[in-house]
């Protein structure tokens, strides 16, 4: 297993005594990773965040950043990392480039990361423009330049592509890209869009209700989604098909003219069309439904 950037050990929370919005929590961020946090609104994201980063307390919470426990080594761990949990207040009446310069002094980096920052986040030509003047994803990547100010080793970002448009969410998600593959950061990113997850991880954790339902790499969490997967199949006569396949395989009749077969391998979906046919069946349509994130996320919390 690749060394950890990020690790709970059985991480509980609650906001007041007797009270837990967070059970038993086991993270392990491997370090290069894109590691996709992925809930529903109300899961525990951001207490999660909150947490990691120091801004929410629990002592002997068993979080572990870069080897070092939070929050006793909290201002060391802190200059590691970059993080977007809450909008930053931006000066609206400033230009990109005096934002930047405000929190670079601040932060006490050299002056010369703020060209740095503004051309990773493809900000140069926008940087002498009043932020006021910035489109939603504009001002985005800016937050995210100020994240990146001190050089981060580690992003947390907490629904960075909230409310932006289709355009904003693919210049969100190829920054990260960019930052993960040819900065060397590794990055946290909480989502509850299972489809923007699945473009952009290559870890995975998915927590619903504070507890953890699935935590591995993008390939684990496929390979259980296709354990998942159904053959739809719109048949001219069910019970016939049903008795045909129920042999070898769990059949569910559908009303209509569609029967489910589940588990069924992909390559086996030939397979299973020449017995329906040779058995005096006609087959009309044949498909894998629930094949996707979306459809695996709602199996895994409703199971
Ligand atoms: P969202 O995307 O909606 O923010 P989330 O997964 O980030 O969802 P959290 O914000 O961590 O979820 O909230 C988890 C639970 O904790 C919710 O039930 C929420 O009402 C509760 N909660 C969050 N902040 C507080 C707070 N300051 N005091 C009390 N309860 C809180």
């Amino acid at each position: 297993m690749k060394q950890a950037v990020i690790e709970t050990d059985h991480l509980d929370y609650g906001f007041q005594k007797g009270e837990r919005i967070l059970h038993d929590i086991n993270l392990h961020v491997p370090q290069g990773s894109i590691y996709g946090f992925l809930g529903p609104n109300g899961a525990g994201k951001t207490t999660t965040l909150r947490l990691l980063l120091g801004l929410l307390r629990s002592e002997n919470s068993g979080i572990r950043l870069f080897g070092n426990p939070m929050p006793g080594s909290r201002i060391d761990i802190l200059k590691r990392i970059g993080s977007l949990i809450e909008q930053p207040s931006l000066y609206l009446h400033l230009t990109g480039r005096e934002n930047l310069e405000v929190f670079r002094r601040a932060y006490e980096c050299p002056a010369s990361r703020v060209g740095e920052v503004l051309q990773v986040t493809g900000l140069s030509d926008a940087a002498a423009k009043k932020t006021k003047a910035y489109s939603l994803g504009m001002k985005q990547r800016l937050a995210i330049a100020i994240a990146l100010l001190h050089d981060p080793e580690l992003l947390i970002m907490d629904e960075p592509t909230n409310g932006l448009d289709p355009n904003g969410i693919i210049e969100i998600r190829e920054l990260i890209r960019d930052l993960n593959r040819h900065q060397g950061k590794t990055v946290l990113v909480s989502s509850h869009l299972l489809a923007e997850v699945e473009k952009l991880a290559t870890h995975v954790c998915i927590i619903h209700q504070g507890k953890l339902l699935f935590q591995g790499t993008l390939a684990e969490l496929q390979s259980l989604q296709h354990r998942h997967a159904l053959l739809e199949i719109e048949v001219d006569d069910v019970a016939r098909a049903e008795q045909i396949l129920s042999g070898r395989f769990t059949v569910f009749a559908q009303s209509g003219f569609t029967v489910h077969v589940a588990h069924a391998e992909p390559d086996e979906a030939a397979s299973i069309n020449h017995m329906l046919v040779g058995g005096g069946v006609r087959v009309s349509r044949l498909c894998a439904v629930g094949n996707d994130l979306e459809g695996l996320f709602l199996q895994i919390i409703s199971a």
